[in-house]
């Protein structure tokens, strides 16, 4: 190790923002070199998207600049991570190779939607930044006709948050006086709307969709899609504008470093250790395991919650000292029911015997917590 050690973040999200910053505020630049690498260079709160598409906000009004790290003394550069050597302890990138003391993988997971042929030439990506205007325009325009919101692969980011697109889609047609005349269809893998949070809880989430005539179908697991029509395992539906949600996988870095076998995502436990030295993963790029077939989900707040454990774990062992984090799995996610108002899903992953889930009320109060949760994220780490 050299004098002072090196801490190098792989991916400015909400992981890597929340290590850099949580070692930042507790070791000072003499103790402490913290480096994150990002191919592009901004953040977005994952659900301001759901905004973008409803037309209450705009792209530009929704990022913060990873530039503002430098004056926390947390170096940033842009570039494309090109390969982890973790043999020789040294990342490359397009035009660098970095060495490091300690490293954070934190780069998240792969929207692969050429894994469903025909899904590119036929329908739009709820989750890419780069469709989300077209979306709203296409929203916009519509007068009558069928929606297919699609979920195309498990487990993917935020699973209500399919839900929520629906219900802000809805009240956006309302608003347009257009939903009598357009029909919203939601197809989903999953048996129930919600298999994270358990049949309770996935009851609720469909009383409140159906509440606003959106209709849910269960089970349907996708082959392909063709011009206007998706073609499940067990059927066919057709749709006049297909969002769909695509399958997820992890960067192909991760998979040629061997960190992941192909198709899956960095194994952790509670530590958030891989099995190479001083190298850790957190977020939507990795897989914790709970219990049987429960893993973590793919959430903001909980690569958050990760990357803090990986913080004082790397803390400790810069100042030598002998105590360990875990991961306590607690967090929370706002629904918005597309009527001014929000409901927390909150979740707690390791409590005996099993996880736990509880929905609220659906309130004024939790939106107003939902855009605090963006403002605050925003403001502190950048
Ligand atoms: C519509 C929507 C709504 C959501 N709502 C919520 C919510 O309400 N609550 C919640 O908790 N979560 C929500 N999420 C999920 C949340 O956004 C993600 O779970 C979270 O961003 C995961 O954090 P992460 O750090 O693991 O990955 P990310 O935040 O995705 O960060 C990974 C970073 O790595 C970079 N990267 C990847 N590969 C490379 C490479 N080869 N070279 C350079 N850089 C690379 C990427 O550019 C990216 O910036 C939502 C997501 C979406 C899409």
């Amino acid at each position: 190790m050299s004098n002072i050690p090196h801490v190098l973040i792989l991916g400015g999200g909400f992981g890597g923002l929340s290590a850099a910053n949580e070692i930042r505020n507790n070791l000072s630049s003499s103790q402490v070199k913290i480096t994150i690498i990002d191919k592009k260079d901004w953040f977005m709160v994952g659900f301001a998207k759901l905004w973008i598409i409803r037309g209450t906000r705009t792209f530009e009004n929704s990022i913060g600049s990873l530039n503002e790290l430098s004056k926390k003394n947390i170096d940033f550069l842009k570039e494309e991570i090109l390969q982890i050597d973790l043999q020789n302890k040294n990342i490359k990138t397009t035009t660098k190779i970095l060495s490091y003391d300690f490293l954070i993988i934190a780069m998240g997971a792969v929207l692969a939607p050429e894994k469903i042929p025909g899904l590119s030439e036929n329908g739009m990506n709820l989750y890419d930044h780069n469709q989300l205007t077209e979306i709203h325009n296409k929203l916009k325009k519509m007068k009558s006709g069928n929606i297919a919101i699609s979920i195309m692969g498990m487990p993917y980011k935020c699973p209500p948050a399919p839900f929520e697109a629906s219900l802000l889609i809805d009240s956006m047609l309302r608003e347009e006086g257009v939903r009598d005349s357009v029909q919203i269809h939601f197809y989903s893998p999953a048996p129930i709307t919600l298999p994270a949070a358990g049949p309770e809880i996935s009851q609720q989430i469909l009383n409140l969709i159906n509440s606003e005539n959106i209709i849910f179908h269960d089970s349907c697991k996708i082959k392909s899609v063709e011009k206007n029509k998706l073609i499940f395992q067990n059927g066919e539906a057709n749709f006049d504008l297909l969002l769909a949600i695509p399958p997820h996988v992890a960067p192909k870095v991760i998979y040629d470093s061997e960190l992941a076998k192909e198709g899956g995502f960095i194994p952790i436990n509670r530590n958030c250790k891989t099995q190479f030295e001083n190298v850790y993963a957190v977020g939507d790029v990795t897989t914790l395991t709970v219990i049987d077939t429960i893993t973590v989900p793919k959430a903001g707040i909980f690569a958050e919650g990760e990357a803090i454990t990986v913080a004082q774990n790397i803390m400790s062992k810069i100042q030598s000292k002998t105590e360990s984090s875990l991961f306590d799995g607690k967090g929370g996610c706002f629904i918005e029911s597309g009527r001014d108002t929000a409901s927390l899903i909150e979740v707690d992953m390791f409590s005996e015997p099993k996880p736990t889930t509880k929905l609220t009320e659906s309130t004024t109060k939790h939106l107003d917590e939902k855009i605090q949760f963006e403002k605050e994220r925003l403001s502190k780490w950048l």
